[in-house]
């Protein structure tokens, strides 16, 4: 029995095809489902007794828990127990232009970013679709409100669990399904080449944000290892073509380490990487964790980093702070509470 929730229209108009069904059932589904958020298939009235039937045999809709709320300055921190008992975060923020929401997409992390809480944990497993769809669901139910975006920057890296997190994208999209527009979908990526590249091929007009953190081989080996597999001139190729085939911006991730990637050296060096391409860089002062001995770079040199790539004339902004003080910011979040 399958979880209902890791299915995508396409998925059901074939359940239903292959039981000899018309596919626009699969549209009453997610009508079901996603618009009046009825989960009890029996009740699904629009849809014939004989039918509901095999489907109650072949779907549940069971349910992740939320296990805690922490709660901040206009955020809010969710611990989430899966059903075989791992567990996760996911973190909504209240912007001016509205609510979003950070998942998470793996149980652990394998790519071992040195300044990163969340990869302290190895790799137990990749989250099923259901599992990234259902946080959004609690969410929303639990706050009452709409989500309007969605940034995959939570636990794990998204591209290593590439077909889960691009079914996830879809039933999110789907105008009958949650219908987030694509717009308001980011994925953020430390740089897995092979899914960048067939992410550009899927014509998903999704944003994407990559992990860049260093402008020289040197300066990334050091905090990623992923860097001694896709190294700089490569990530940048593929960069290049992203934007080529698709025509959309890229956003540069660079969290600013104090002394290890903040200085002016660093700044102009990431200028000529990225001059003459059609990126923003997102400027992340460092969330220190206890565990980790990195230290964020100081406001002044921060400025002068944000200075140096202005005059350059590559956009840039620094992030906005959240959630520091119950440690749901970017990099803090960990699948075993303390
Ligand atoms: N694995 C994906 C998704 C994680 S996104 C990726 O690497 O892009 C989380 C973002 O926060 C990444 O850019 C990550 O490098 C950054 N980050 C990690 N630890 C951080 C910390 N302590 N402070 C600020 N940013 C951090």
């Amino acid at each position: 029995m399958n979880n209902i929730f890791g299915y995508t229209k396409e998925m059901l108009e074939d359940y239903f095809i292959k039981m000899g069904e018309k596919k626009f059932k699969a549209t009453q589904v997610f009508e079901w489902l996603y618009i009046h958020n009825e989960y009890n298939i029996a009740n699904f009235s629009n849809i014939k007794k004989e039918v509901l039937a095999k489907m109650q045999e072949d779907f549940n809709a069971d349910f992740i828990k939320i296990e805690q709320v922490l709660e901040g300055k206009d955020v809010k921190k969710f611990l989430f127990r899966l059903l075989d008992g791992e567990k996760i975060e996911a973190v909504l923020m209240e912007h001016d232009y509205g609510l979003s929401v950070c998942v998470s997409s793996q149980v652990g992390c394998n790519m071992g970013c040195k300044f990163c809480e969340s990869g302290r944990l190895k790799k137990v497993r990749n989250l099923e679709t259901y599992e990234i769809v259902e946080q959004i669901l609690l969410i929303q139910k639990y706050i009452n409100k709409r989500i309007n975006s969605i940034v995959m920057m939570g636990i794990g890296e998204p591209f290593d669990n590439y077909n889960n997190i691009i079914n996830f994208i879809k039933i999110v999209n789907d105008p009958k399904g949650l219908a987030i527009g694509s717009r308001h979908i980011t994925v953020s990526t430390c740089g897995l080449i092979p899914k960048i590249k067939e992410f550009s091929n899927l014509e998903l007009q999704v944003n994407l944000a990559i992990s860049l953190h260093g402008a020289t081989d040197e300066v990334r080996n050091k905090i990623m290892p992923v860097n001694k597999v896709y190294n700089i001139e490569a990530l940048i190729d593929t960069i290049k073509e992203y934007i080529a085939k698709t025509n959309r911006r890229v956003t540069i991730e660079y969290v600013m380490l104090n002394m290890i990637n903040d200085s002016e050296n660093d700044a102009i060096n990431l200028a000529n990487l990225l001059k003459g391409l059609n990126v923003y860089v997102n400027l992340i002062p460092y969330n220190e964790t206890k565990n980790i001995g990195f230290k964020k770079s100081s406001k002044d040199r921060i400025d002068k980093f944000f200075n140096i790539l202005n005059s350059r004339k590559i956009n840039v902004t620094v992030r906005r702070e959240f959630g520091g003080n119950i440690k749901a910011a970017c990099g803090q979040l960990r699948s075993e509470s303390d």
